[in-house]
This record gives C-alpha cells, sequence and structure tokens, in this order.
C-alpha cells in the first residue's frame, strides 16, 4: 500500500536520524582505521534487493523483549516490513515488503523509501567478505586490492588459480 501523508512524513523524520547515525558510524569506523571495500558496478535494476530486506540489529534490541517488539512495529507499521524469518547468530530479521510488487518488480513508494534502502549496498562493503546478492551488478572491491594483485602476480600461480583468488577475495576491478 502506498504511503499516505503521516508515513511519508515520519519516513522523513526517520532518515535524517538514520543518516545522521550512519554518516557518523562510518567516520568513527575509518578514523579507527577500518577500511571498507569499495563499491563498483552499476545498479541493474533487478530489484533482487526488495525481495527479502533484512535488517541487522544491535543485540540489545534482538534479546530485549520490549525493544524487539517496538523495532518490528515501527518496521511493520511504518516501513510496511512483515517479519518472515529471524536471525539469532546474525541479530537479524528478514521481511517481506509490503511495498514490493512481486510482478511488476516495483517500490509503490520509492519517494519515501527507509534510508537502509537507499543505501543498499554500502552496509556491506564493512563485512570481511560482502555478501552480494547473486545477479546484482554491484561488486566489492578490497580496499588492498592493487597490492594483493601485485603479490599473487609475483607466485606464478596458473591463470586459472589467480582468477579464482580475485574473484574470491574481491580483487577484480
Ligand atoms: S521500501 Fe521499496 S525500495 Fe525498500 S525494500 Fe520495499 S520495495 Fe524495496
Ligand atoms: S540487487 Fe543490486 S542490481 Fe539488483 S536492484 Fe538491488 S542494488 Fe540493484
Amino acid at each position: 500500500m502506498r504511503d499516505g501523508p503521516v508515513r511519508i512524513a515520519l519516513k522523513f523524520v526517520a532518515r535524517v536520524f538514520f543518516t545522521i547515525d550512519l554518516r557518523s558510524t562510518r567516520v568513527i569506523r575509518r578514523m579507527r582505521g577500518e577500511k571498507p571495500h569499495r563499491l563498483t558496478g552499476v545498479c541493474q535494476l533487478c530489484a533482487a534487493c526488495c525481495e527479502r530486506p533484512m535488517i541487522q540489529t544491535t543485540i540489545w534490541t534482538y534479546r530485549f523483549r520490549t525493544l524487539r517488539v517496538l523495532f518490528l512495529a515501527w518496521h511493520r507499521h511504518v516501513n510496511g516490513f512483515e517479519l518472515v524469518e529471524e536471525h539469532p547468530r546474525l541479530n537479524a530479521f528478514s521481511f517481506r515488503c509490503t511495498h514490493f510488487d512481486m510482478k511488476t518488480r516495483r517500490c509503490d513508494s520509492y519517494g519515501s523509501r527507509p534510508g537502509m534502502c537507499r543505501d543498499y549496498p554500502r552496509a556491506l562493503l564493512w563485512e570481511s567478505d560482502p555478501p552480494f546478492l547473486k545477479g546484482c551488478g554491484y561488486r566489492a572491491v578490497s580496499p588492498n586490492a592493487e597490492k594483493v594483485v601485485r603479490l599473487l602476480e609475483k607466485e606464478n600461480l596458473p591463470p586459472e588459480k589467480l582468477e579464482e583468488l580475485k574473484g574470491k577475495l574481491h580483487l577484480r576491478e
């Protein structure tokens, strides 16, 4: 169901806080010396990322009943995300997005989509092995790709082995 004015306003405010939190968290992580992968490629507009959006949360939100209920209620009633699966090891939830039309593969409220949809797949770049969806037109490139490729090339590996390692280690530009 398309967002009405109240949901649009609520989502706008939430997006402002989400963006401030996201940017400051990433600045702090960089200051601590963490280096994310680099994003390359282009979006193929396949909408695979809308089929089963997943949100990783804090252990507190995942474990504490009140926080969990509030978190899920917000996503259900404001973002239109219905819970379909829990991932205890990741403190994460998977949802069905009620704004996604499976037939047309379109978002009915694209202009008011949440911050996480706008940010996707950048959050994955901070993982050691970014789990991009199959068929996604984006790729992650390791921050040390050039250096590692130069080192591997000195090892005189068979070409197929070199290519395999480049794929596994996110070394392809
Ligand atoms: S709100 Fe729109 S962009 Fe976000 S997951 Fe749902 S359909 Fe996709
Ligand atoms: S899965 Fe990747 S290519 Fe497909 S719509 Fe999402 S970001 Fe674009």
